[in-house]
C-alpha cells in the first residue's frame, strides 16, 4: 500500500538530539515557539489570469501578517509527490517540512485561498501545550452527524514531532490519484453526512479517520472553534462594514474574523460552486479589510473595500522620525493586543 516515504519510528529522539547539537536554532524564540507557515498553489499558471492575481494579493495578505508577528513563511509550488496531486499535496510537503526544519514546533498550513482578515490576533498557543494537531471544526458535528464539514483543512497547526508524522501516515492512503482515490471518494460518500459524490479529498478523509479511529487519535486533537482559525467566507465577508462600525481587529471570532476562507471558490481553476464573479469581489472585499489594517500603521487606507486605490488617513509632517516613532508605536500595539 501507498506511503509518504520510509517509515520513522524516533523522529522525537532524532529532533531532541538535532536542537541539542545545534543551540543557534532554538525551537522556541523569545519564549515562544517557532511557527512555519506554509501555503502554496499548483504549479502551472491558472486556467483564467485574474487567479493568478488572486494568488498574489493571498500571499502578500500572508506576509504581512507573518512579518508582523514574527513568523516565518514558506510558498511551494511544485508536487512532491506527483500521486498526491491538488489538495492533498499538503501532507508529503508539511512531512518534509517537518523532517528537514526540527527547530520549527509547529508547522501551521493555510490554503492559498484563506486570507488573514484580523491582523491582530495572535494564536492561543499555550491552550495547546498538550495537543499536536489543532484544526478548527465543531465535535458534535463530527462525532454525532458525521458530518462532511465538521472539520475545516484549510487552516490547521501540526506539531513538529513522531506523532504527528504517524497521523500523516494514517491520513495518506485514500490520497494516490486514479483508482484508489476514486474509490475511497465512494466510501467516504457513504459514511459522510452531506458529502457530494466525488472522489477522495483530504478533509473527508481526516474526519473518516478520527471518526472511525477516534481512540488512537482524538486525544491529541484540538477541535477549535473559539475563534475563526478557518471561517467560512459566505455570511462573513457581507459584515466587514458592521464589524468596522462595532468592533476592532484582535477579536478573532465572528466579531473580527481571524481567517476568512474562500472555500467552493476556484478562481485559480476552471470551475467551483459559486459564480466567479461573486467570489472575486468577495475576496477583493476581504483582501482590502485586511489591507487596511497594515496600511494604517503607514497612514493610509483603501478609499473603499472594493478598490485598490488607497488614501491618506495621516498628514505627512516635516518631522518623518516622529511618523517613524507612529509606526514604530503602532507596530507594538498590533503584537500586543
Ligand atoms: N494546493 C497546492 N497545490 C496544488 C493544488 C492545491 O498547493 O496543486 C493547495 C492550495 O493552497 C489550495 C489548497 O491546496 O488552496 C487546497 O486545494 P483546493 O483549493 O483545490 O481546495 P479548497 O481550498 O477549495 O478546499
Ligand atoms: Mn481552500
Amino acid at each position: 500500500t501507498y506511503t509518504l516515504g520510509p517509515k520513522i519510528t524516533d523522529w522525537d529522539e532524532q529532533r531532541r538530539h538535532w536542537l541539542s547539537q545545534n543551540p543557534q536554532f532554538p525551537s522556541f524564540v523569545r519564549g515562544k515557539p517557532r511557527i512555519l507557515l506554509v501555503t502554496g498553489s499548483p504549479p502551472s499558471p491558472c486556467d483564467n489570469a485574474i487567479g493568478d492575481h488572486y494568488l498574489l494579493k493571498a500571499i502578500k495578505n500572508k506576509i504581512d501578517y507573518c512579518r508582523i508577528h514574527g513568523i516565518e513563511i514558506i510558498y511551494n509550488m511544485a508536487h512532491l509527490d506527483k500521486e498526491l496531486a491538488g489538495y492533498w499535496a499538503k501532507l508529503p510537503l508539511i512531512r518534509r517540512l517537518m523532517l528537514s526544519h526540527p527547530e520549527v514546533e509547529w508547522i501551521w498550513w493555510m490554503d492559498s485561498d484563506a486570507l488573514f482578515t484580523d491582523m491582530v490576533f495572535e494564536i492561543p498557543l499555550q491552550k495547546y501545550e498538550t495537543y499536536n494537531f489543532v484544526l478548527h471544526g465543531y465535535p458534535d458535528l463530527l462525532f454525532d452527524k458525521h458530518s462532511w464539514i465538521a472539520l475545516n483543512t484549510g487552516s490547521f497547526l501540526f506539531r513538529n514531532c513522531q506523532w504527528s508524522l504517524d497521523l500523516l501516515d494514517a491520513w495518506a492512503p485514500m490520497g494516490p490519484k486514479g483508482p484508489i482515490r476514486d474509490e475511497a471518494g465512494k466510501v467516504l460518500t457513504a459514511y459522510l453526512d452531506g458529502r457530494p459524490a466525488f472522489e477522495a479529498d483530504d478533509q473527508s478523509a481526516l474526519i473518516y479517520l478520527l471518526i472511525t479511529k477516534k481512540d488512537e487519535w482524538f486525544d491529541k486533537v484540538f477541535v477549535e472553534n473559539q475563534y475563526y482559525l478557518h471561517g467560512y467566507w459566505v455570511g462573513l465577508v457581507d459584515k466587514y462594514e458592521e464589524m468596522l462600525e462595532k468592533h476592532h481587529p484582535g477579536l478573532g471570532d465572528e466579531r473580527w474574523p481571524f481567517v476568512t476562507h474562500f472555500v467552493g471558490c476556484k478562481p485559480c481553476g476552471s470551475y467551483g460552486d459559486y459564480p466567479l464573479q461573486r467570489c472575486l469581489k468577495s475576496m477583493e472585499r476581504a483582501f482590502n479589510f485586511a489591507d487596511n489594517q497594515v496600511l494604517q500603521i503607514y497612514g493610509f487606507k483603501h478609499r473603499g473595500l472594493l478598490t485598490p486605490k488607497i488614501k491618506r488617513i495621516r498628514n505627512e509632517t516635516a518631522t518623518p522620525s516622529n511618523d517613524l516613532r507612529l509606526i514604530v508605536l503602532c507596530d507594538m500595539l498590533l503584537r500586543q493586543c
